[in-house]
């Protein structure tokens, strides 16, 4: 039966790839003559036509067994007729019905259409899976875009559960023949349940695919982020080298560096294996910067560049000369050195060191040697150095490591074999930190410093074409370290030769620094001289020459100033231009004076005159000699003072005067520590001086070590000593027996200045040093002495004293 009153038959409009479900509105392009003639004939009526798919969607002309059985009962609600014959409609699915009797009339289908039958139909027990599928709806229009969002609103308000179920099923991606299975599903809750698995397939799809495509997304991002970036780093640095080639060009440039350098095969591999790692690194990150500075020290650094060595002994003489007045016997043993060294044609063997006095020359005469030889110069001074990696370096993965003092030095060199000067190399320190000493052991040996180590460089580096020469002050340094060397020793000059040195060589250096022609400077020899005694107390003439430098600025200020030509110096105006006066020149003691001896000392910077002086307290208490003195020196006033007390009577010394009074020996300037035995007979000398009130000559100094039987023991230092006693206005030196036959090395000129006198015994000593010999105390005297009690005693006992 025909559900639509006074029709029998509803006309059809087949459908071609669209199912629509009751309450849909949908739009419809119409093309086909039976479907146009279909809804001419509806709108002349009542509009209502019977909305049905066709099974197959290609099938252009389909007949009456073609359509699906269950369709809607659409309404249109509106037509519009396009100019080429087709039609869009507008229509909205109205109820679901079947449709039975499709037969052709007018050329379009008609068919009766009777109530489709819904069960289950009470949404109460179908409330939990309808929420169920709405929360699934929901989630899918999120993850399927072209659900337009509003729809969950529309739902939300609908309380059929059939109308809930057709709404969503219209909007799901599904094919032609699962829409339709749904349209014809009577039961609601196994359509919902469809719905729903539907749902969940699709839902599984879209997340699938929404995963892909964030991924996708985000790796776009981030190489589209890099690709940004790194454009515009590349446009900073640009814009930092400011017209310069760009860091492209910086790298070629290294590449090419590296290529060029002769390296040692190992650091090659090692440059090309950094070098590999720098391309791939971006050229503003911290890293690739401290690749590149390893690159550059590793560029920096001479690994097979030679200068051509100067094998000519004749022309090293004459360099050595021309740059050094006197040091005969230093140079000639400069090029000894030499010349065993051309033999065997390495710098194998031991190393050079200048040993001496400051100012004396050392490190010019290292100079002298690389001009000689036609090496390089380098100069490192190792005083303070006290970490080992001062030497080796520093391990890469420290920020802002460097190698160590000796690849820097290298590169300073700048070829493979310079003269390399260790200044100061018995100031090296040694703590915690770790011992550079034996660090420098390494650099030093022959055998092992082909393959030097240096923390920094990673490679090692040869220094066997090295020459090292060392300087020092003094002999104090590790055993193994002195082992390695050739001493040689400097000795302070005399006032002669520092008036020559002065004359030849520092006044010439010191114009030519200061900008002076030699016509505007003159000093003349006495005045030269005053210098050296008024202005200087030095074994060598560094502060000679910083006076004679401060004079010639003098000059030039006087030259400019006053409009003078010249400027000459003499004895009287040399105040005026050196200041005044900064050391007596002359005896050490106005007076001669009981008690005060003068020693003479060797220390680092050349000899010295030592004042010694004692004094007698009453007490038997002993106190310790004062003046930073030293173990030894203690020592020594201690064997001095067991020494008269053993022979008292025959050194004049009442042997009582112990009980009562003791002695406190004093060695003035304090602030300088005092070390050694050679004050010994000093010590005796002051001592019996004291206790027997006999004056010292003021004109004498004296230097020995003594012995517990008197006698004298030979020092060492002798050359800087007897210097010291000239500089200091001596003219009678004591020096032991044994030390006479070193005079040999002594200038004449010294030795013509002093009256030097080689002593055995301790009584020799008194013998030239006190103005008048004590008298011994006999044997009888000592005894009527015992007599007397011992108030009375006492005075006896000055009375022998004082004579
Ligand atoms: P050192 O290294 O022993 O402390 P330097 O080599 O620095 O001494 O010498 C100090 C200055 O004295 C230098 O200008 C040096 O040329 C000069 N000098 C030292 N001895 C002589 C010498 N015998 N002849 C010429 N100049 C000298």
């Amino acid at each position: 039966m025909n559900i639509l009153s006074g029709q029998s038959k509803t006309p059809i409009l087949p459908l071609r790839d669209i199912v629509v479900f009751p309450h849909m509105v949908v739009p419809l392009f119409v093309g086909r003559d039976k479907s146009v003639r279909a809804l001419e004939a509806v709108m002349k009526s009542d509009k209502q036509i019977l909305l049905v798919t066709q099974k197959d969607a290609v099938n252009d002309d389909p007949t009456t067994e073609d359509l699906f059985t269950v369709g809607v009962l659409g309404h249109v609600l509106q037509l519009l007729k396009l100019p080429d014959g087709t039609v869009k409609v507008l229509v909205e699915g109205g109820r679901r019905v079947t449709v039975q009797d499709v037969t052709l009339k007018e050329g379009y289908f008609v068919a009766t259409a009777s109530d489709f039958e819904e069960t289950d139909t009470s949404s109460q027990s179908l409330e939990g899976l309808t929420r169920a599928v709405i929360v699934q709806f929901e989630q899918y229009v999120k993850l399927n875009k072209k659900i337009p969002p509003e729809i969950m609103t529309s739902i939300g308000q609908l309380d059929d559960t059939s109308k809930i179920a057709d709404t969503i099923s219209s909007h799901l991606a599904l094919s032609i023949e699962d829409k339709q299975a749904l349209l014809e599903m009577p039961n609601i809750a196994e359509r919902l349940e469809r719905i729903f698995s539907y749902m969940e397939n699709e839902i599984d799809v879209l997340e699938v695919e929404k995963r892909v495509r964030s991924r996708v997304k985000k790796q776009m991002e981030k190489t589209q982020r890099e690709y940004y970036l790194n454009e515009q780093m590349k446009a900073i640095q640009k814009e930092l080298n400011d017209g310069d080639e760009d860091s492209v060009d910086d790298i070629a440039e290294l590449e090419a560096n590296i290529k060029k350098t002769r390296f040692s095969k190992e650091a090659r591999a090692k440059a090309e294996s950094e070098f590999k790692k720098l391309k791939q690194m971006s050229p503003m990150s911290a890293e690739s910067s401290v690749v590149r500075n390893y690159l550059d020290w590793l560029l920096a650094v001479p690994w097979k560049k030679r200068s051509k060595v100067k094998k000519d002994l004749i022309l090293a003489k004459k360099v050595l000369d021309q740059d050094h007045y006197g040091l005969e016997k230093v140079k000639e043993r400069i090029l000894e050195y030499l010349a065993v060294q051309q033999r065997t044609d390495k710098v194998k063997g031991p190393i050079l060191c200048l040993m001496g006095p400051p100012g004396v020359g050392k490190t010019s005469l290292g100079r002298s040697i690389a001009e000689a030889t036609n090496r390089n110069y380098v100069r490192m001074s190792l005083g303070g150095v006290r970490d080992e990696s001062e030497i080796r370096g520093h391990r890469r993965t420290y920020i802002g490591s460097m190698p160590g003092k000796i690849v820097q030095g290298m590169k300073k060199a700048k070829k493979s074999n310079p003269l390399f000067l260790l200044d100061e190399i018995d100031k090296l320190g040694n703590d915690y930190r770790g011992d550079p000493s034996s660090a420098l052991l390494e650099v030093l040996d022959p055998e092992q410093n082909g393959t030097f180590q240096d923390h920094y460089l990673e490679v090692e580096y040869d220094l066997s074409d090295v020459m090292f020469i060392c300087t020092s002050n003094s002999l104090d340094m590790p055993r193994p370290l002195l082992d390695r060397m050739e001493i040689i020793r400097l000795s302070g000059y005399t006032e002669d030769e520092k008036v020559q040195i002065a004359k030849r060589h520092l006044i010439k250096k010191q114009l030519e620094m200061n900008g002076l022609k030699p016509a505007e400077f003159s000093i003349t020899d006495t005045a030269l001289r005053d210098l050296i005694r008024y202005y200087t107390r030095e074994a060598g003439v560094r502060n000679l020459e910083r006076e004679i430098s401060g004079l010639a600025r003098k000059a030039i200020k006087e030259i400019l100033m006053k409009k003078r030509k010249t400027l000459k110096i003499t004895p009287k105006n040399l105040e005026r231009f050196a200041g005044v006066k900064r050391y007596d020149f002359g005896l050490a003691h106005e007076n001669d004076a009981v008690g005060v001896v003068t020693g003479l000392a060797w220390t680092e910077t050349g000899g010295d005159l030592l004042s010694i002086e004692s004094v007698m307290i009453p007490g038997k208490e002993k106190t310790a000699p004062t003046g930073n003195l030293k173990d030894v020196m203690k020592e020594s006033v201690r064997v001095a003072e067991t020494l008269i007390k053993s022979r008292a009577p025959a050194l004049g010394v009442d042997p009582r005067i112990f009980e009562k009074k003791s002695l406190q020996v004093h060695v003035p300037a304090g602030a300088v520590p005092k070390d050694g035995p050679s004050a010994g007979i000093a010590m005796v000398t002051t001592m019996v001086s004291t206790l027997t009130g006999i004056p010292v000559c003021r004109d004498v100094a004296m230097t020995g070590e003594i012995r517990l039987s008197g006698r004298v023991l030979p020092i060492g230092g002798l050359k800087e000593k007897l210097l010291a006693a000239v500089r200091g206005g001596i003219t009678k030196v004591l020096i032991p027996y044994d030390n006479a036959k070193d005079l040999v090395d002594i200038p004449e000129n010294v030795k013509r200045g002093l009256d030097i006198i080689p002593v055995k015994a301790i009584e020799e000593v008194l013998e030239h040093a006190l103005v008048r010999q004590p008298e011994p105390i006999s044997d009888e005297i000592l005894a009527e002495i015992d007599k007397i009690p011992p108030k009375t005693a006492e005075n006896q006992a000055e009375d022998v004293i004082h004579h």
